[in-house]
Formats: C-alpha cells, sequence, structure tokens
C-alpha cells in the first residue's frame, strides 16, 4: 500500500544524497499523508540504509506517535524529530533532514543567520536558528528543533545538521537547498567582515508575505 507516497520519499531521499546534503547513511525524509481512514501517517525512510539501494519498499510507514503501519524495516532513529514537527506544524507535510556543509560549519559556530536576503525572509521565514544540541533520536532533540523551527520553513540542529519542512515535497527540497545557499552566503559575508542586514522595513513586509502563504493561522 502507499506505494505512490513511499516513491516520493524515496525519490527525495536519493536526490538528498545525490545533490551532496549528506554522506552513507545519514540524515531523513518523510511526507505526511492520510491513509483510507481519514488517519494521518507518515512514509519515512529507514534507518542505517544507502540510498543508492533502497527500494520503495524499505520505506516504512508510521503513525504520528512513531508506530511501525507497514514495512519491515526500522523507521528512522529520527522518526519523534519528524513526528514532533507534524504535531505541531499542521500545514506542514514533508521533513527533510540533511548534514550540509554550510549549514553544519553555522551550526558547529553557532551563529544565528539573520535576516539577509530576500528569498530567505519570504520563504524561510526570517532568521535560521540553530537549536541546542541533543543526542540523536532523543526527545529532546525533537523538542529542541520544533522550538527553534517556530513557524519557519528551516532550522539547524548544533554540532549536527539542518532540516527543512514544506507544504509538500518539492517545496520542503526548495527550503532545503535554500537554507544551505543562506548558510553559504552568510559564511562568505562574515569572511569579508561586513553583513549587512535587510532593512527592517523590508523585512517585515517580506515576513508579512511569508505568513499569508506559510502561516500555520491561515487557512488552506
Ligand atoms: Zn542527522
Amino acid at each position: 500500500m502507499w506505494e505512490s507516497q513511499k516513491i516520493e520519499v524515496l525519490e527525495a531521499a536519493q536526490q538528498m544524497c545525490q545533490e551532496g546534503f549528506v554522506v552513507g547513511t545519514s540524515g531523513n525524509v518523510s511526507l505526511r499523508f492520510k491513509d483510507p481512514e481519514g488517519q494521518e501517517a507518515v512514509a519515512i525512510t529507514p534507518s542505517g540504509c544507502h540510498y543508492d539501494t533502497m527500494k520503495t519498499n524499505d520505506i516504512v510507514i508510521v503513525d504520528l506517535e512513531g508506530q511501525r503501519l507497514e514495512g519491515e524495516l526500522t523507521p528512522s532513529i529520527e522518526t519523534t524529530l519528524h513526528t514532533g514537527i507534524y504535531k505541531v506544524r499542521k500545514k506542514v507535510n514533508a521533513v527533510i533532514h540533511t548534514h550540509p556543509v554550510y549549514g553544519s560549519i553555522i551550526a558547529v559556530a553557532g551563529l544565528e543567520i539573520p535576516g539577509i536576503l530576500d528569498d530567505q525572509v519570504t520563504q524561510i521565514g526570517g532568521e535560521i536558528r540553530v537549536a541546542p544540541y541533543a543526542i540523536s533520536g532523543s526527545p529532546e532533540l525533537a523538542a529542541n528543533v520544533v522550538a527553534s523551527l517556530g513557524p519557519r520553513n528551516a532550522v539547524l540542529m548544533a554540532n549536527h545538521g539542518a532540516i527543512a519542512v514544506g507544504r509538500n515535497m518539492r517545496e520542503a527540497f526548495t527550503m532545503c537547498k535554500l537554507a544551505e545557499k543562506t548558510a553559504r552566503i552568510f559564511i562568505s559575508a562574515l569572511a569579508l567582515g561586513k553583513v549587512n542586514l535587510l532593512p527592517a522595513e523590508a523585512a517585515e513586509v517580506e515576513k508579512a508575505y511569508f505568513n499569508a502563504v506559510y502561516g500555520e493561522s491561515q487557512r488552506g
């Protein structure tokens, strides 16, 4: 069952690997959907599998409590991170966790990326915060990430990596790339010794646009 959702997760996971956002078996991808009874379920990558040899049926289906509904393999160690986000972000239906180079540099330095680019603010929703460190797979990590992500579409994880979310998989992937591009530009600007923030009025207008499109209080 749920073939199309599994294919979508598999293809995104393979693309994540091909684009260099992870190496080996790290990172994980999930998609939220409704089963025929209207119950919410999540298709998620399995733990410890290489993406190039991963098959459609290796993708695991779990409920929002992380209980396996279908699949032979163990769901990702970070399943609680994904379900934790889905529980509080009702419009989010896709989550991608990566270990990108530039985002991880910022995550190691523990620097929040302020609003520096128009596309960052209109699509990610403003600053990119760094969630405090906690061990992989722990409820603390999930809580830290959910809190630091807030209403935005990307967050970094201290000494670990990044999370991007979207209303669908394509959007989550765009956020993933946009966050990494923003991190790269921020690091380069820091190296030049000067970072100009967006003008406050522009950031305000852009955040209003973001809230209208992605905001949880909006319908649709
Ligand atoms: Zn990770």
